[in-house]
């Protein structure tokens, strides 16, 4: 590589722990350049597909395992670190005053954003439920950046398919990628499909329910704490942290 490139280390929120691959947690990351932010910046069906080769090709060294394939919160951690390395931590925000109306500008800094603490024990309470009126053991496994390119794809499928189609299919699909095994077993698409389609609505938001709670569960903490700087409010308010343009592609003052 190019000695004009940097690269920092870093380590994955998951530890690594998640994966059946044996994989290494820490991260060695290096530099986005111009061909990368073309690839970046060209037309896909597939936008994670295209951010995570990026990220792959820019670890320094490979640990096993593709960001297309990690759950979501190393994913975005991974995301975050290409950002700091290639752009600086400094990154321009705004938030509303939901008191006053304010628009407030801050500059965030990324590298004060807080990775989750990881508890293994918790982890897998959540990715194992019983459902409350079935009786079904369901094992989840944690969405990854792959799952969403395909819902994406899935639902558009469906969606050219059924051109009438009114109800909302994105919510079965991902539930369906949200499903590892019914009662140990791993079900076929269609019969996962079936499955899902007939369960008591108290059993499938158990489902839903867990599967919000495991994607929050690894990853950075993106709850941003705001005072109003109006000094007639200064009322204390969180928003969450959100991507923007200035995320790849900052301005500079
Ligand atoms: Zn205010």
């Amino acid at each position: 590589m190019a000695d004009y490139t940097i690269a920092e280390f870093g380590e994955l929120p998951s530890k690594g722990k998640i994966y059946k691959e044996n994989i290494n947690p820490v991260v060695h990351l290096r530099t986005m350049t111009t061909e990368e932010e073309m690839r970046r910046l060209s037309p896909t069906d597939y936008p994670y597909k295209v951010l995570c080769s990026i990220i792959d090709d820019c670890l320094v060294e490979p640990i096993g395992i593709s960001s297309y394939d990690m759950c979501l919160g190393d994913y975005q951690y991974l995301l975050h670190r290409l950002r700091v390395v290639t752009y600086g931590s400094e990154y321009p925000s705004s938030s509303f005053c939901p008191v006053c109306g304010r628009i407030n500008k801050v500059i965030l800094n990324l590298d004060e954003l807080k990775i989750l603490p990881f508890d293994e024990q918790e982890i897998e309470d959540i990715l194992n439920l019983e459902l409350p009126v079935k009786g079904s053991k369901i094992k989840l496994r944690f969405t990854t950046p792959r799952d969403l390119d395909e819902i994406t794809k899935e639902e558009k499928e469906f969606q050219e398919a059924n051109p009438d189609n009114e109800v909302n299919i994105n919510y079965l699909l991902q539930l369906k990628h949200s499903i590892d095994t019914v009662d140990g077993r791993r079900l076929d698409k269609i019969k996962l499909d079936v499955f899902l389609r007939q369960l008591a609505m108290k059993d499938t938001n158990a489902i839903y329910q867990n599967m919000i709670k495991i994607n929050e569960k690894v990853g950075i903490d993106t709850h941003i704490q705001n005072v109003c700087t109006n000094p007639k409010c200064g009322a204390r308010y969180a928003t969450t942290f959100r991507i923007t343009n200035e995320f790849f592609g900052p301005t500079i003052n």
